[in-house]
């Protein structure tokens, strides 16, 4: 049972859930050269599922859980052309039964962009490209028809990133399940967490959930986002939600106040915007990459941290810049790893991208970004 049913059994029968994930996600020490901390523990949520991990999933148990409880045969969800997220939904619609369609906006191009896509067609997903946000409202607005018309349903819609109160669910569970570490010996109680900031479900989620699992360690979220996605208002709304759903389901469960001294949002690591890479960034990216994980395989990565210069080179640049200033000397240092390290190389290859839609040429026919290397 997961350890958010076995704190609070009346959550089993109100809360829908699928498993999706394989959990809990290992907890591995760390060693990076020059890292002044008392002890640097990662969160592999990288391992998160198979085909596909990253953080994504662990909300998606709790979306799609929902989903098929409602009977719903189509979700809707959105992000940029290379979205993790809108990736994950994809791949763990189908298994369900779930047709998917992913409305995405432009970004930045990189090689995990052309991955992505070939990935999420291959999935079966109904991709579409929108210049901007209005055009997806539109185009929202046809799907429904459309799906309404062809199924005499609307679609489901999943918000960007998974980050609803029910998307939340996922980190709190999180939360819990890094408590049981603790507990287990695999970690010290964390003083602190390093995680990459882009809708905010996985902090907040994470923060609500140290609450229940009375920890009081410090989250340290670091914004890789343009508001409104990423924003201290969000933050508080998201939170005051996800509590809200909680207490609808279980009234034992407490009226938490948002935890302003547990709670840090850092900006100075995003950069010029969203999906750009920063020289910080792939510097930290470098670094995480000659890391050694003692006494934990790292399949198909060549050994190291794997990173990338969109979520988790940000915010690990954030932790190497705190280190560097002296600030985790005395501290218990967890970085969670929000990237999927599974490899999908073999099943993309030779996907012709002529095959998708002409609006996502541009991301195979225009060049990467410079520090894509
Ligand atoms: C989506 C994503 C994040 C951000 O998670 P949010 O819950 O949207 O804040 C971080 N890292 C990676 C790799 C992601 O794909």
């Amino acid at each position: 049972m997961i350890p958010l049913f076995e704190y609070y059994p009346a959550l089993k029968e109100s809360v829908a859930h699928t498993a999706l994930a394989q959990l809990p996600t290992p907890v591995a020490p760390l060693v990076i050269n020059g890292v002044d901390a008392k002890t640097l523990h990662v969160k592999r949520d990288d391992l998160s599922g198979e085909p596909y991990g990253g953080n994504k999933v662990r909300k998606l148990e709790f979306l799609l859980g929902q989903a098929v409880k409602d009977g719903v045969k189509t979700v809707m969800t959105f992000g940029a052309a290379g979205s993790n997220h809108a990736l994950a939904t994809a791949i763990y619609s189908r298994p369900l039964g779930l047709r998917c369609i992913s409305m995405l906006v432009p970004q930045v191009n990189a090689h995990s962009v052309q991955r992505n896509l070939l990935r999420g067609h291959l999935a079966g997903a109904d991709l579409h490209h929108y210049l901007g946000r209005k055009h997806v409202a539109l185009g929202a607005l046809y799907h429904f028809n459309r799906e309404m018309l062809r199924h005499g349903q609307f679609p489901r819609v999943i918000p960007p990133g998974g980050s609803s109160p029910v998307g939340c669910l996922g980190f709190l569970n999180a939360a819990l399940e890094l408590r049981a570490q603790v507990d287990a010996g695999a970690l010290p109680t964390p003083d602190v967490i390093y995680v990459a900031s882009g809708t905010m479900g996985t902090c907040v989620g994470l923060l609500m959930g140290l609450q229940l699992a009375g920890l009081n360690t410090r989250v340290m979220a670091i914004r890789v986002t343009d508001p409104p996605y990423t924003s201290p208002e969000r933050a508080r709304g998201l939170y005051a939600a996800t509590n809200s759903l909680l207490r609808a389901m279980d009234g034992s469960i407490p009226d938490l106040r948002f935890p302003e001294e547990q709670f840090t949002l850092r900006d100075e690591f995003l950069g010029e915007k969203y999906s750009l890479y920063t020289a910080e960034g792939m510097a930290a990216v470098a670094r995480a990459r000659e890391a050694e994980q003692p006494g934990v395989s790292t399949p198909r990565t060549g050994g190291g941290l794997k990173l990338e210069g969109t979520y988790t080179g940000k915010a690990f640049a954030a932790l190497l810049s705190d280190s560097e200033a002296g600030a985790l000397r005395s501290k218990h240092v967890v970085f969670w790893n929000t990237y999927n390290s599974r490899d999908f190389s073999k099943e993309i290859e030779g996907i012709d991208y002529h095959l998708l839609p002409q609006d996502f040429r541009r991301y195979f026919e225009e060049p990467v970004q410079p520090r894509d290397a």
